[in-house]
């Protein structure tokens, strides 16, 4: 009997641990086995973002920077239609007169047309142009100095200079942007007579990143700016939904009359580029043509996110997608995801903004922007099939 009562007792016992351990199992297990899922899906839900990186790293090379040769590719591209017909004539040229700025550049002299609808967008164009003029041979030249590319597909082409333009749409040949040197955007108060030199803005931007290194940083994207694009809207619009995500408020320009132009809410405080190094992740768009905000970001050390591959400047090809900038579809639908994903993948994107920063600072310096100039003009010269004469009327431009 008493050896009956142990075994019961015993067999009560083993059931209760029995039952502890199912119900452990059965209230653990699922848990556990979320975490395992939930680990596994976050992983396998940043993969496809990681193999895009991956796979445009190891694609990339480095170009060589000797003779701006990184920049190449644009020269080809924009004078590819002017080596099919094999010539600019004086009819071509003559047709483009009323689309921008006529100079002439005649034994080593520069010479303009009185009248320049922006002068200190010409005078940054000049610059570059005095620069280099012992190397330059005669030729005429239609610079737009407008913002807005000139000539369309659908006509005929013209040879006009541009600075920005979406290739498929228009034939303009791009030129440096003035603002490398000035007549960049006036911004006030904190720009109040352009944004500057690019040389000058590369030192002050370069050492505000060194006051922000990743660490320090805002784990947030960030852009201030004016709506020079309603492409813009959909970030401004979820920084107001999930502000400790994004932090994007549109600013006035010289257009804003009234809230309606700062989407319905009061302009925000207008932030210095320097400033921007604070935040890790920063937003470039298109904005009436390409940004100048562009070059400048990159900087920071922060990782760019570039809304769209449309609207170029020069330098735009040779920035690659997921080796320098994280590229953003134009209605921005995958922004936020592309957020999330930069959110868990720190290192991954952190190197993307070293890479970023590391060609601006090897590849995009004054003397490479000269270099492009000088590459664009000897081989447009080249193509010009007739000789210029002077204009009479045109004063020499000695700069200052
Ligand atoms: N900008 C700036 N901080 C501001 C607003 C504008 O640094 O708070 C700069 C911006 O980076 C760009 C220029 O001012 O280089 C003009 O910006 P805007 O958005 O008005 O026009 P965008 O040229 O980008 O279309």
């Amino acid at each position: 009997m008493v050896i009956l009562n142990v075994l019961m007792h015993k067999s009560i016992i083993l059931n209760f641990l029995l039952i502890f351990q199912i119900s452990k199992y059965t209230c653990e297990s699922p848990n556990k086995a979320n975490h395992e899922k939930q680990k596994y899906t976050r992983a396998s839900q940043w993969t496809h973002y990681l193999e895009l990186i991956d796979g445009a790293v190891s694609k990339y090379e480095d170009c060589y920077n000797e003779g701006c040769a990184c920049f190449a590719s644009v020269l080809s591209d924009d004078f590819a239609v002017w080596h099919q017909r094999e010539q600019v004539t004086q009819d071509d040229f003559n047709a483009a007169r009323s689309y921008g700025v006529h100079y002439q550049i005649i034994n080593h002299k520069l010479y303009r047309q009185d009248d320049c609808m922006f002068p200190f967008r010409c005078s940054g164009v000049e610059h570059f142009i005095l620069e280099i003029m012992s190397e330059l041979p005669d030729m005429e030249i239609i610079i737009n100095v407008k913002d807005w590319p000139q000539v369309s597909l659908h006509q005929k082409p013209l040879p006009v200079f541009s600075f920005s333009k979406v290739p498929d749409h228009h034939w303009d040949i791009m030129y440096p942007a003035w603002t490398f040197w000035e007549g960049g955007p006036a911004v006030w108060p904190i720009y109040p007579t352009g944004l500057g030199r690019w040389d000058l803005q590369r030192d002050i931007i370069t050492r505000a990143a060194e006051e922000w290194p990743w660490d320090k940083k805002e784990d947030k994207a960030f852009f201030r700016g004016s709506r020079t694009s309603a492409e813009r809207d959909p970030l401004v619009l979820l920084s107001r939904r999930e502000p400790d995500l994004v932090d994007a408020q549109y600013t006035k320009n010289q257009a804003w009359k009234s809230d309606e132009d700062t989407l319905y809410r009061p302009p925000a405080t207008e932030v210095k580029l320097e400033e921007h190094c604070k935040y890790r992740y920063l937003f470039n768009f298109r904005g009436v043509a390409a940004s100048f905000r562009y070059k400048h970001l990159f900087l920071c050390n922060s990782t760019v996110f570039n809304v769209g591959n449309d609207w170029l400047e020069f330098f735009y090809p040779a920035l690659k997608p997921w080796v320098h900038y994280i590229p953003v579809k134009p209605d921005l639908s995958d922004a936020r995801d592309l957020l999330l994903f930069a959110k868990h993948n720190q290192e991954a994107v952190k190197k993307v903004a070293d890479r970023g920063r590391q060609f601006i600072i090897d590849h995009l310096r004054l003397e490479d922007v000269s270099c492009y100039w000088k590459l664009l003009l000897q081989k447009y010269a080249k193509l010009l099939s007739f000789k210029p004469t002077l204009n009479n009327n045109y004063k020499q431009i000695k700069g200052s």
